[in-house]
């Protein structure tokens, strides 16, 4: 296959790896587990260091199943070139680690995944100011910007209270100010969206989670789509600028968080999340067919007193989500009325799995205010629209009657 843009999203997964050779004509590219690569001639050695020569160096910069990954990804998100990292929070890390200064401003949705959040915090102590804002609408997001703002950065659909980010004029706001654009693309996916449709400049995708759809492996990815000018990005160091500018952003990311900060991808995860991508169309049509059905059950039972999902009309985003995604995710989350504790809620699931992890083949359920978001505290969880009852739900492939009947049975107490 040469041109990948003539088939479909899993059939391009699927025979990508096959546009370049693999050893032994392995449908599957293997697990290399060799940390250096060695040369004939050393001055190839030289050329590889140097840029002047495609090549691997070093396992912390780059390995070739890894590599292999990297391509699948960047196919699906259509983008210029793809970097994986070990989780989905170092390619996050990334950014700030080989992009930021002292003294810039970042401008990022409120609401947020609770480690990103938590990032933000740590980096507003290392100099680097961060204004927390409701990217819901763009308004909110230009009164929030000022001349050192470097970063606009928000969720698709937000985990876990899935508000949806007002992306399209979010990225027309920072086209006009030249603004790099980060769009964290975890919750939708690229099977259901494609953050550079509505002009991202670099993509996040938590392999983790829908990517690798089965609980068995971490991963991160930084995309960048090939939109944004690096010539506009101040923070760019000279030593990168040899290159063509489309590639600034990525030569230093690559030398200055994956090099530097070492937080690499392993070719045993990489092979994980490699298969586990073979099946993504497959599990999450499976699985936003089970969170609506879900979600539209719990909203029509008068026991339950709010339901958060972007496939609801009654979802504030409704329109927009409807507009940009090809389906609404498998993640929605839910409040009990008063008067019915949401641990024995979840108690009497026999399903739903209490665990912390989403975009897994298995449906999990969590009661967010007492664990992935304690330790924020109960004010900064009232700024995000965080019920102390609040339970948050991925949902999985399994059947769909078999979940309808254990969602409903444990309202019944
Ligand atoms: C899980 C998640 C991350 C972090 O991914 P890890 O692989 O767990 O580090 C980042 N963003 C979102 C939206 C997530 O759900």
């Amino acid at each position: 296959m040469t041109d990948s843009k003539k088939y479909g999203f899993t059939t391009t997964i699927l025979h990508g790896d096959r546009q370049n050779p693999i050893e032994h004509g392995s449908l599957h590219k293997p697990i290399h587990t060799s940390v250096a690569f060695g040369y004939k001639d050393a001055r190839e050695l030289a050329m590889v260091f140097q840029g002047k020569q495609p090549g691997y160096r070093y396992g912390r910069q780059g390995n070739p199943t890894v590599s292999a990954l990297e391509d699948k990804i960047n196919k699906m998100e259509d983008g210029y070139a793809t970097l994986c990292f070990a989780t989905g929070m170092a390619a996050i890390a990334a950014v700030v680690q080989a992009l930021l200064r002292d003294g810039d401003h970042v401008v990022s949705s409120a609401f947020l995944f609770g480690n990103t959040n938590s990032l933000w915090q740590t980096v507003s102590m290392q100099g680097v100011g961060v204004s927390l804002v409701d990217a819901t609408d763009v308004a909110n997001v230009e009164a929030a910007l000022t001349a050192a703002t470097r970063i606009v950065f928000v969720e698709t659909i937000a985990n876990p209270r899935t508000q949806v980010a007002d992306l399209a004029r979010i990225g027309q706001l920072c086209r006009d100010r030249g603004i790099l654009y980060i769009v964290d693309n975890t919750m939708t996916s690229p099977y259901l969206f494609q953050p550079k449709a509505v002009g991202a400049s670099l993509v996040v995708n938590a392999l983790t989670k829908s990517i690798g759809g089965h609980g068995n492996a971490l991963g991160g990815s930084l995309t960048d789509t090939g939109l944004y000018d690096w010539t506009r990005f101040p923070n760019i160091f000279d030593t990168y600028k040899r290159f063509a500018p489309v590639q600034w952003g990525t030569a230093q990311i690559r030398a200055k968080a994956l090099r530097d900060f070492g937080a690499s991808l392993g070719p045993e995860a990489a092979h994980h999340l490699a298969v586990g991508s073979e099946t993504m169309a497959l599990r999450l049509e499976r699985e936003c067919a089970n969170a609506l059905a879900l979600a539209r059950m719990l909203e029509a039972d008068d026991r339950v007193a709010a339901v958060h999902y972007p496939g609801l009309t009654s979802h504030p985003q409704h329109a927009i989500a409807t507009d940009l995604f090809d389906a609404y995710g498998g993640l929605f989350s839910f409040e009990l009325k008063d008067g019915i504790d949401c641990f024995d809620y979840l108690n009497r699931l026999k399903l739903g799995v209490p665990a912390s992890n989403l975009g897994d083949t298995r449906t999990l359920v969590i009661p967010v205010a007492h664990t992935i978001f304690y330790e924020m505290g109960p004010e900064r969880r009232a700024g995000m629209g965080i019920a102390e009852s609040l339970i948050r739900v991925s949902v999985g492939i399994e059947d769909t009657a078999d979940l309808l009947k254990d969602f409903s049975q444990a309202l019944d107490s």
